[in-house]
């Protein structure tokens, strides 16, 4: 039973990814979303549903445009596929959170939010990889659910939540002026605003941690590679942020006891 749920929601995650595609590329060109079929890139033919089934269709066209044969995107169905993992994974922490039952309404309801969160850091994961743009349009509408979510729920956490929300906030504001918007975008402050309302205090510490350290290492390596004009010279921060919220959503709790035991 539990397989063909699982199997099911990684259904549902690459179908969602699908759309989470259409919302990457559309949103930083200020395409209309609703409107207008999906096109090819290159020859900017129409696509039929043939040409949109998540994952396989890449794997039948083997990345290529059906009509004019020039190669489609690895990102596609790397997004697709991401969509489908995260969702099942989700799925697992919250059927383990609620012990194995997710027939009660609130546990329905916080499954809903999780995915609905996890799709709207896929969206500015990859926004800012492909655009270097974290869109208020996604951001505004997750901080707003994020709150709504924790008034309904857990409102004896909104203290703390709120706290390390403006706290994460002040600092890479603070480190925004310090280098003059060099070391970072705007993007990123507001983001950080988002990490500490939805991680609270202490995972937000490990999550910048975790953010810092990738971003430093992933950096290193790409300059030695001499990868870096791969980004228009600088490397977007925002898809670590992404990263160290997954990884501090699941695992925050340890990492901050790992780095500062006695303390927590
Ligand atoms: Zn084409």
């Amino acid at each position: 039973m539990i397989e063909v749920l699982e199997i099911s929601v990684f259904l549902i995650g690459i179908s969602i990814g699908s759309f989470l595609n259409v919302l990457i590329d559309r949103i930083p060109r200020e395409e209309s979303i609703i409107r207008g079929r999906s096109y090819c890139e290159r020859c900017k033919k129409k696509l039929t549903w043939k040409d949109l089934i998540p994952v396989v269709s890449f794997i039948l066209l083997k990345g290529k445009c059906r009509y004019c044969h020039s190669p489609i995107s690895w990102y596609y169905p790397i997004v697709e596929l991401i969509t489908g993992i995260l969702f099942i994974l989700v799925f697992n922490v919250q059927l383990i959170q609620n012990s194995q039952s997710l027939i009660s309404q609130t546990a329905i309801i916080s499954l809903i939010y999780y995915l609905f969160i996890s799709s709207s850091l896929i969206v500015i994961f990859f926004t800012d990889l492909k655009y270097g743009i974290i869109p208020d349009k996604i951001l505004y509408p997750t901080i707003g659910v994020s709150l709504l979510f924790q008034i309904l729920n857990t409102r004896y956490l909104i203290p703390n939540t709120i706290s390390s929300a403006i706290g994460a906030f002040l600092f890479f504001l603070l480190l925004f002026l310090i280098t003059k918007g060099k070391g970072m975008g705007f993007g990123d402050v507001k983001f950080v605003f988002f990490m500490g309302l939805f991680l609270g205090f202490p995972k937000i510490l490990s999550a910048f941690y975790v953010a810092f350290l990738t971003g430093a290492v992933v950096s290193l390596i790409l300059i030695l590679w001499g990868k870096k004009r791969f980004f228009g010279g600088t490397i977007p921060f925002g898809p670590f942020l992404v990263f160290a919220t997954f990884v501090c959503f699941f695992y925050g709790e340890k990492i901050i006891k790992l780095l500062l035991p006695g303390i927590f």
